[in-house]
């Protein structure tokens, strides 16, 4: 039965991207052998490689003056690299925390920090119930908590761009005068970015442009300059960004679906053509919940809501049940809430359909007409 993949993550992909695979796993462009049983240093990976870094260059439009690295570990690692990397001789960093994903970023970079005797993390700002964004003031007074705290040492400032959790996501990425790193994972691609607000963006592939295993970094050489020397080279974002993220064996698999999935994106119109088809998606189910005000409550506050992660709730955990069960028995899946959270979740990343989207919000229609 064909099915519509509502998951949050690993997730949905484009099922032309899907067929390329298949067709090309057993025998890689008539090479005998699979891309998978081929060295990471052959001429074959290499053009994967290059020609991936290449299209997330062109497709975010990344200025010159940033790198693009391919890690590993998700962007839990990430959690504790950024400590490895810009506070290990020292310094202070402010996280902005607006759901789960920035409290466990936050919570990570505290531990982190214990290794290093001059490393503070701060909470500079949690947002209430995680059902809304920070007012641009709270960036605007980064400087004030630098004076407060008695030195001029803040490194950077952290952000969620979507929180997956709590379905709320930054609509304009503020304006911050120390630099500000988010974590993209779960809207990596999914709309263009002005990097002039941003100096560092990370997050694992699985949601938007691939499989788990591949995590993409985007950093301002300025900021990579300020990155420790003395990591051992699989921590060190300068040792990534020197040997083209080729120190060690890369995701191979990983990074060759991202750059067929960054080829569909291309193909289909790039991110401006994505960004309009996943607000047009999210639009549909949206106005689905604001019609059936006694049926559908979404927590996150109307201009702060994720075009990612649809958020919401029924009047009772009897009727999500009811809702869960009979949306499955339809082919969509993917769709219970966080457990820490509870309700419904509906992930509209890149590769959901405006077809699977239309067939959502009518099912929740007639649901709500059913059982309101
Ligand atoms: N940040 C966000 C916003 C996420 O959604 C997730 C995964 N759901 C993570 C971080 C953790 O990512 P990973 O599992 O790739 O480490």
């Amino acid at each position: 039965m064909g099915v519509y993949n509502f998951s949050a993550g690993p997730s949905v992909f484009f099922p032309e991207v899907l067929e390329q695979i298949r067709d090309q796993l057993i025998d890689y462009r008539g090479s005998g052998c699979s891309l998978l049983e081929t060295s990471h240093r052959s001429p074959h990976y290499d053009a994967v490689h290059t020609r991936a870094l290449t299209l997330l260059r062109e497709l975010y439009h990344v200025p010159n003056n940033y790198s693009i690295l391919f890690c590993t570990g998700g962007a839990t690692q990430q959690f504790a690299m950024l400590v490895d990397n810009f506070l290990s001789q020292g310094g202070t960093a402010l996280y902005v925390t607006t759901g789960a994903w920035g409290k466990k970023a936050l919570e990570d970079a505290q531990v982190r920090s214990n290794a290093y005797p001059h490393a503070r993390i701060i909470e500079q700002y949690c947002s209430d119930q995680f059902v809304s964004l920070p007012p641009s003031h709270v960036f605007k007074t980064v400087t004030d908590v630098k004076k407060k705290q008695g030195g001029n040492d803040t490194v950077y400032a952290h952000i969620t761009s979507n929180e997956t959790i709590h379905g709320v996501q930054y609509q304009a990425y503020p304006s911050s005068p120390v630099p500000l790193i988010a974590d993209c994972s779960s809207d990596l691609l999914s709309r263009p970015i002005n990097f002039e607000h941003l100096a560092m963006i990370y997050g694992g592939a699985q949601k938007n442009i691939g499989p788990a295993g591949v995590t993409v970094v985007i950093i301002h050489n300025a900021l990579l300059e300020k990155a420790s020397e003395v990591l051992p080279p699989a921590y060190s974002y300068k040792s990534f960004a020197k040997k083209k993220s080729l120190y060690n064996t890369p995701p191979v698999f990983a990074i060759w679906c991202l750059q067929l999935t960054l080829e569909h994106i291309k193909k289909k119109g790039g991110l401006s053509y994505i960004s309009d088809h996943n607000a047009h998606k999210a639009r549909l189910v949206y106005t689905v919940i604001d019609a059936f005000p006694d049926m559908y409550r979404c927590p996150a506050v109307p201009e702060c809501r994720s075009n990612m992660n649809i958020v919401f709730t029924l009047p009772d955990a009897t009727r999500d049940a009811m809702f869960l069960e009979q949306a499955r028995s339809k082919g969509f899946i993917g769709l219970r809430g966080h457990r820490s959270v509870g309700g419904i979740r509906a992930s509209l990343y890149n590769a959901m359909s405006i077809e699977g989207a239309t067939a959502l919000a009518e099912f929740m229609k007639e649901f709500a007409r059913t059982y309101g």
